[in-house]
């Protein structure tokens, strides 16, 4: 018989832990060809999400638990989740009850189709502000014309998986994750289930404005080098202007003789020069800003306890020491 993990992260949900998992092993409990497998993934909580997932696991064999040492972030979780599953599929979903549990079935459906992954996409984003969805839009618009990877509007991370496919997720083992970008990298066929949007009814949102606004910079940046290139390419076209005016400059200058005002002009270039110089700063700086990241070479993140049994090598193995 084949196993379907199902990996949740959690971040203070100690008001819908339960209810989710009673929703969820509805759905589950009407499958006899595959077996379950639920992995908690407690992303650091204030609250008591771990211990009701404590009790859930006491209460049912199939429910396994991840809790983080502090808040990594969720993508830190779905890694964390993808890594220790070792079912034949996986299955990623919140834990608000935002994803319906009634889209499994179709989902393991697309599986059978022959998939390897199928995928939720919301048709409707009601319920959410419509600030947030300007800039969600701009977002997809922006970064799909910047980057190889289309990744579709509305995708959300509710997902079914092959192994293979999650074996290629974790083969990128990034310390800044951007899922969506690497869902869309991997490649894989991936068929898409449009649905309604849920409204949150239990708990609140995790995600500030401010938190989205540098998870989607962080994403343009690690999937492509279009703004570097445009920092060049807007440095060329500075340049030959500048050549060009201070040819008519001379020019002016030789025929005409020296023009003192020019006070406003200069004052222009001064300022427009510095504004692109200090832009560019800031795209480089992003990079810069990953590089760092990434060659500092740190876990993921850092398991505080769980209830699995079999424990994998810890994610980063740092292979010698230098010697000092
Ligand atoms: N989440 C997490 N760590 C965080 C923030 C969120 O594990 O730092 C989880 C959260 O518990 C939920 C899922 O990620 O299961 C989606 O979060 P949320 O519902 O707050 O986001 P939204 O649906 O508003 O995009
Ligand atoms: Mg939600």
């Amino acid at each position: 018989m084949k196993r379907i993990d199902i990996v949740v992260p959690c971040y203070n949900e100690q008001e819908v832990l339960e209810t989710f998992y009673n929703e969820t092993s509805k759905v589950t409990s009407t499958f006899d060809h595959y077996s379950f497998r639920f992995l908690f993934v407690d992303d650091g909580s204030r609250d008591q999400t771990i211990v009701i997932m404590k009790q859930l696991a006491r209460e049912h064999d199939e429910v396994k638990y991840l809790s983080f040492s502090r808040n990594f972030g969720k993508e830190a979780a779905m890694y964390a989740g993808l890594f220790y599953s070792s079912g034949d599929y996986v299955i990623i979903m919140d834990a608000d009850l935002q994803h319906p549990p009634a889209m499994i079935p179709a989902m393991i459906a697309g599986i059978e189709e022959g998939y390897d992954c199928c995928a939720a996409r919301r048709v409707s984003r009601e319920g959410e502000s419509r600030l947030r969805s300007l800039f969600s839009q701009a977002f997809y618009r922006l970064s799909n014309r910047m980057t190889d990877v289309q990744m579709p509007q509305n995708a959300v991370d509710f997902r079914i998986m092959s192994r293979d496919m999650v074996d290629s997720i974790l083969a990128l083992a990034e310390v800044e994750r951007f899922s969506k970008g690497i869902f869309a990298w991997v490649g894989f066929e991936t068929k898409w289930l449009p649905y309604e949007n849920v409204e949150r009814t239990l708990g609140t949102t995790k995600w500030s404005f401010w938190k989205l606004f540098k998870y989607a910079l962080g994403g343009i940046t690690s999937f492509s080098i279009t703004p570097l290139r445009f920092v060049s390419g807007m440095g060329f076209f500075i340049f030959l202007f500048a050549c060009l005016y201070i040819a008519a400059t001379l020019i002016q200058t030789l025929i005409f003789g020296v023009d003192v005002p020019g006070y406003v002009t200069t004052l222009c270039a001064v300022l427009f020069l510095g504004g692109i110089v200090e832009l560019s700063i800031g795209i480089l700086g992003e990079y810069v800003a990953h590089i760092y990241m990434e060659a500092k070479d740190r876990p993921i993140f850092i398991l505080r306890q769980t209830n699995l049994t079999k424990h994998k090598e810890e994610p980063t193995q740092h292979d010698s020491e230098p010697d000092v």
